[in-house]
């Protein structure tokens, strides 16, 4: 397939400015390039309107790839559009078709099997071509822990005055705890800019007690085509198992709150609740205080994630010395406060 590889380069003009975009692949979505001229100018997604996008002659919406719409090579894309205050802008920017996907939330992965050879030169291609900046080395003998930002970490839609206010409760604690065992990645479909900004608006960048091991933005996803969902936006561990071959499914785990996220991958991915109304929910969210407790579990007695069911990990006890712990195991029902393991 000549056409993953085939990349165009575009720029956008906007408000008598024009602005580079970065090179997009012609198997990328709509989406994708609304996410980087977002990066570029500032202009939320669903703000943009681009004239010259069109698929048969029709405004194109975010689910085409760019090479269903014939887009010339060094297109100048014609756009309108209204900014938003910067601050505000950063704090309750959406993820790629997060409003839309929330509702249709995939269930099963459900991959077309005659394209897996495709997605796999797709993720090669970030493996080679998407360039991570290293804020903090891969350690030894670590697991990796990958996060979403959006609804995981903190709500973003919410009206707060601080980053503070919008954080998860626990976020701290739970970056503290898990960075003893796993090495931490972000990954958020949002432009690197929006992810500098609220990490550091929450205190994660800066932060005495953990470091984050890098940041993923849009550019390191890969669009993909679902029989049932049409065409979507995904986050393959692949881009970093390829970069990083100390990782595998055997010892990573990433967290969001959408499922279809982590598709190319779905035994390595848990479905975290979304974190939404932050001033409602602040006293009463203790998502990440449980998974303080399974994400310590697993890294201290689980050789194999591959052997784990993350969807059943509020179920998940440790192995106990004890001979009773099968018994246990079993008649443990719905005691939540098995958080203080730690
Ligand atoms: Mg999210």
């Amino acid at each position: 397939m000549g056409d993953i590889d085939n990349s165009i380069k575009m720029s956008v003009k906007w408000n008598g400015k024009e602005y580079e975009l970065p090179e997009l692949a012609q198997s990328d979505s709509v989406a994708m390039l609304k996410v980087a001229i977002e990066n570029a100018t500032g202009v939320r997604p669903e703000r943009q309107k681009l004239l010259n996008v069109k698929f048969q002659g029709k405004v194109a919406n975010d689910n085409y790839t760019l090479s269903e719409l014939n887009l010339k090579q060094n297109l100048k894309i014609m756009m309108m559009g209204s900014l938003e205050e910067a601050i505000e802008g950063a704090m309750s920017k959406p993820d790629i078709g997060e409003e839309v996907v929330n509702d249709l939330d995939i269930e099963e992965e459900e991959i077309d099997v005659e394209n897996q050879e495709i997605y796999l030169a797709k993720i090669n291609k970030r493996v080679k071509d998407y360039k991570i900046k290293v804020l903090n080395e891969p350690r030894p003998n670590k697991k990796l822990l990958v996060l979403d930002i959006d609804y995981t970490l903190f709500d973003h839609r919410s009206v707060a005055e601080t980053g503070f206010e919008l954080m998860r409760p626990f976020l701290h604690e739970f970056l503290t705890s898990a960075y003893k065992d796993y090495d931490i990645v972000i990954w958020s479909a949002t432009g690197m800019k929006w992810i500098e900004e609220k990490m550091k608006l929450l205190g994660v960048s800066v932060h005495p007690e953990y470091k984050i091991m890098f940041y993923l933005d849009y550019l390191a996803m890969i669009t993909v085509h679902t029989p049932k969902y049409g065409t979507i936006d995904v986050k393959p561990l692949g881009v970093i198992w390829g970069k990083y071959p100390q990782y595998s499914s055997k010892n990573t785990i990433m967290l969001d709150d959408i499922r279809r996220n982590f598709i190319m991958n779905p035994k390595s991915g848990l479905k975290i609740r979304a974190f939404r109304q932050a001033h409602l929910n602040r006293d009463k969210d203790e998502e990440l205080l449980h998974l303080i407790t399974y994400l310590k579990d697993i890294a201290t007695f689980c050789d194999d994630f591959d052997t784990l069911n993350h969807k059943k990990w509020e179920k998940y006890r440790p192995p106990r010395k004890s001979k009773h712990a099968s018994k246990r195991k079993a008649e443990d029902n719905s005691d939540s406060s098995g958080a203080a393991a730690n």
